[in-house]
């Protein structure tokens, strides 16, 4: 088989299909469809990522049959566009633009108006009619060129435009007449030459062959490499380079460009929502240097911030066209859409449609209201929603009964809102939030190169940018609340300031901002918890449908449970009881006991402890309403109770009757070195039986008060951590039977409880066949099965990590994602050998792997009962849950 190494597009016909994204990349794939679709699209052709692998396989050499398949293709597009590529007379310009399989939003460079040089832009002019127009455009690929592909920095050049205009008075790029763009042109070239000391490239084949060898090699970039680490996004794939036509923007007033979504991506409303330039080209709508303009009426009179006309006014012929466009692409891909565009002497052309970005609760409105139209499924509505990016309506929003002292109004770019210090770099940004810090991450505009700080941030305000902008796209995707085009702020980054309205800000001093309603507001604002709309609860019920893995939560608190329940839990899968013990109330006496030189001396502790106890039992009993309750038995060392200073010794020792002497070289005695493989879990009980004793006690007797006063039956499942043999497990059953069936005696109650284990060491997840044949559960502890797997402590490993993640070392942190090949083969082997001996043997998950969707989905493959996880994360399992059912 030979290789194909270039896609064409174009006059209604393609090569390629939107399928095609890995070797096309998402531009190219889904040019080539709209050409097949019948919608106006520049006559073009795609160089696959397969080329960009070959050509970092090569030490950048290009692949056999390149060169000819380009010259071909090429061909091919001046005889749709009756022009030629590198003709002094009739000149083809091109735009080469990367495009990799994944979305990577201003990541990788563009190079427009190739093919000019000092003779075809003679030919531009004679051919367009417009000199100024073509000089212009001259002036703008030697820019675009020297910055992207001969590194020239793109300031210089601007610099001399500035000067330009100050000689001669002029303010706006559209004072400057031909004469003026030619001056500028050689201003620019001298620029180049003064810099590499070789003349601004002629030949139109070089700059074609440098152009793309530019943007296969953007790919490795800083930033592309960075944004491919936080998105998840492999090396291998690679880009794709879209070569096409030129059409412009900027050739007149009936010439424009824009971006849109076929719907609001901020809220998910059915209405158009983009905006466009007049008489521009290009990158000039997404890099906010000019205000761009709305496109319909409705958008326009809903934002005060312009008064400039609407597309739909001053082109309605075109915008209707544009209106056409979008209900074609939304019923063909039937999902909404991300669009550019241009507008050509009153003709519109396609440039990009891809899925579009949108916040989570666009996402969940866009499904909801797909499905109405019957344009979707309900299970494709499921399928669409990012479990992960639920966490975004989970935010708290403003309180809105709090006094707020609004200094400034910008542009409502990312829904949320986020108070912090301000900060005026990414790279603060990064370092105050590594320290703990809530951080509002405040720039004139953002740029690729800011990521890591916007990531890092709790909230990014601009003064400048519309709601298309990199800052609003980024932390829309981000989920980060955005403010931006804050007109009215100035920013001093020289004196780490911001001033709007006579109140200047430092560095360090708290905003709030409001990312719904576009406020910035002087110190912390208070936030109230979200109100979850129906669009919600309709997708959670269409999840429920298709789930049939339990949904659980971690809890020990009313509160927690409470919300849990609110999210949907079907129970309790972790009540961690030392939780309970840090109470004001209580340490004291949890510190006697540890401290008691005997069972005595704890057993008289323990009696004090006891009520206690109960009443959290019963507490969640009660919430629960007979929905299963896990209880897992004491688990950490004891000495992280232990009293810290001479007063707590003397405070326990009062409450013992006991010489503070004694508590201080008792305390020193209990100190481990390594606590989390020491007297913890199971051996405390084995240890200290009255411990678990008094536990399960205050469990039974809860249980059957409970009960009794509810009327509903109480499911208490009591879990024995950090088991490693069989033994330790069965000792321990023996002793919760033993306390069960005296409670029973006392109080005439029928108990029903299983007793069941934590499987989170190694030996007990291979010895899982001889421990089911007396536990009637396991609950998976994947934090402390990671640690004991990997050998890596989950306190102290966050500082190599980072760095292993990067390296590829590992893909991911597994204290997050489960490590499927090691964690997850042994999970897989306790699974097989406890059903093996216990078939109907209840199996769940407790760690927090509980709450990630990967995780989540290992989970349902292997057939486990329910996982549990952290109240917020509860709707993310619902909804992971169904995926995986669906998968
Ligand atoms: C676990 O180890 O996974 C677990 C749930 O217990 P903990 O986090 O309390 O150690
Ligand atoms: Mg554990």
């Amino acid at each position: 088989m030979t290789d194909k190494w270039v896609y064409r597009f174009g006059d209604g016909t393609a090569e390629g299909t939107a399928d095609m994204l890995e070797l096309l990349g998402g531009k190219g794939a889904n040019l080539a469809e709209m050409s097949t679709m019948g919608l106006p699209v520049p006559p073009g052709f795609t160089v696959t990522t397969g080329v960009c692998t070959a050509f970092y396989a090569n030490d950048h050499a290009y692949p056999d049959g390149l060169q000819s398949e380009i010259d071909s293709a090429l061909a091919g597009i001046e005889a749709i566009v009756e022009s030629e590529f590198g003709n002094p007379d009739n000149p083809l310009l091109v735009s080469v633009r990367s495009g990799g399989a994944a979305s990577m939003p201003g990541m990788m460079d563009t190079v427009l108006n190739l093919g000019l040089n000092d003779e075809t832009v003679a030919g531009l002019s004679h051919s367009s009619g417009d000199e100024r127009f073509a000089y212009d455009s001259y002036r703008r690929f030697i820019q675009m060129y020297s910055d992207v592909v001969l590194g020239v920095e793109h300031h210089l050049f601007e610099g001399l435009l500035d000067d330009h205009k100050n000689q001669r008075g002029l303010v706006l790029d559209t004072d400057l007449d031909a004469d003026d763009w030619k001056e500028v042109v050689e201003t620019y070239k001298a620029q180049v030459f003064q810099d590499l000391g070789v003349p601004f490239p002629q030949d139109p084949q070089e700059q074609l062959w440098n152009a793309m060898g530019s943007v296969f090699g953007s790919w490795m970039n800083q930033r592309a490499v960075s944004y491919r680490r936080l998105h998840k996004i492999p090396t291998h794939w690679g880009t794709a380079v879209n070569i096409q036509a030129m059409v412009f923007g900027n050739m007149g007033e009936d010439c424009a460009t824009g971006v849109a979504f076929t719907r609001n991506p901020a809220t998910g409303e059915n209405t158009f929502y983009g905006e466009y330039l007049l008489n521009a080209q290009g990158e000039d709508v997404v890099s906010g240097i000019r205000t761009p303009q709305h496109l319909t009426i409705a958008a326009k009179s809903n934002n005060c911030a312009t008064d400039l006309p609407a597309m739909e006014e001053i082109m309605p012929g075109v915008f209707a066209e544009l209106e056409r466009v979008r209900h074609t692409l939304e019923h063909h891909y039937h999902d909404m859409q991300d669009i550019e565009f241009t507008i050509q002497n009153n003709r519109l052309w396609m440039l990009q449609t891809r899925t579009g970005k949108r916040t989570a609760a666009a996402a969940l409105k866009i499904a909801c209201d797909m499905v109405a139209e019957g344009l979707i499924t309900k299970t494709q509505a499921v399928q669409r929603i990012n479990p992960e990016s639920l966490d975004q309506l989970l935010h708290p929003t403003l309180d809105p009964d709090a006094d707020r002292e609004i200094i400034a109004r910008g542009i409502a770019a990312s829904p949320g809102a986020a108070a912090g210090k301000v900060v005026f770099s990414a790279d603060d940004a990064e370092g105050m939030a590594k320290d703990g810090e809530d951080v509002i991450l405040v720039r004139m505009e953002t740029s690729p190169e800011d990521i890591h700080g916007m990531h890092a941030a709790k909230g990014i305000l601009t003064s400048r940018g519309g709601s298309t902008s990199h800052a609003a796209v980024v932390a829309r995707g981000m989920g980060r609340p955005c403010v931006v085009g804050v007109g009215e702020l100035r920013i001093d980054y020289k004196n780490q300031t911001m001033t709007a309205r006579d109140v200047t800000v430092g560095a360090g001093e708290t905003i709030t901002i409001d990312g719904a309603a576009g406020e910035v507001m002087l110190g912390r604002v208070p936030t109230t918890e979200p109100t979850l709309s129906g669009d919600f609860g309709a997708l959670m019920v269409w999840a429920d449908e298709i789930r049939t893995m339990g949904i659980r939560t971690n809890a020990e608190t009313p509160a927690d449970a409470e919300t849990a329940l609110r999210f949907g839990a079907e129970g309790i899968g972790l009540s961690r009881t030392e939780h309970m013990f840090f109470d004001a109330d209580r340490i004291v006496a949890v510190r006697q006991m540890i401290l008691a030189p005997d069972v005595e001396g704890r057993r008289l502790a323990l009696a004090k402890i006891l009520p206690m106890q109960r009443e959290n039992f019963a507490q969640l009993f009660r919430i629960m309403e007979g929905k299963p309750v896990t209880i897992r038995l004491l688990d950490p060392p004891l000495h992280e109770f232990l009293p810290h200073n001479a007063e707590e010794f003397v405070e326990v020792a009062e409450a013992a009757g006991i010489d503070p002497e004694y508590v201080r070289v008792r305390t020193m005695e209990l100190q481990e070195v390594n606590p989390m493989l020491g007297h913890r879990g199971c051996r405390l009980g084995i240890t200290y039986p009255e411990i678990y004793e008094m536990q399960c006690r205050a469990i039974f007797e809860a249980t059957a008060a409970v009960t009794k006063e509810t009327q509903i039956p109480v499911a208490p499942e009591i879990m024995i951590p950090l088991i490693a043999t069989k033994a330790e497990f069965d000792i321990l059953k023996i002793l919760v039977d033993r306390v069960a069936d005296a409670v029973s005696v006392e109080t005439g109650a029928k108990l029903n409880y299983l007793t069941g284990t934590m499987i989170e060491l190694p030996r007990a997840a291979l010895r899982a066949g001889e421990i089911a044949e007396n536990a009637e559960f396991f609950s998976y502890g994947t934090n402390d099965l990671t640690q004991t797997t990997l050998g890596m402590s989950r306190d102290d490993s966050a500082m190599f990590l980072r760095s292993y993640e990067t390296q590829g070392v590992l893909e991911h942190d597994p204290f997050v994602s489960i490590d499927v090949d090691g964690v997850g083969e042994l999970l897989k082997i306790a699974t097989e050998r406890g059903r093996a001996t216990r078939p109907n043997i209840k199996l769940g998950i407790c760690g927090e792997h509980g709450g990630d969707p990967e995780s989540v989905r290992f989970c349902a493959h292997m057939g486990l009962d329910y996982v549990s996880c952290s109240p917020y994360r509860v709707p993310i399992a619902r909804l992971a849950a169904a995926q995986a059912e669906i998968n």
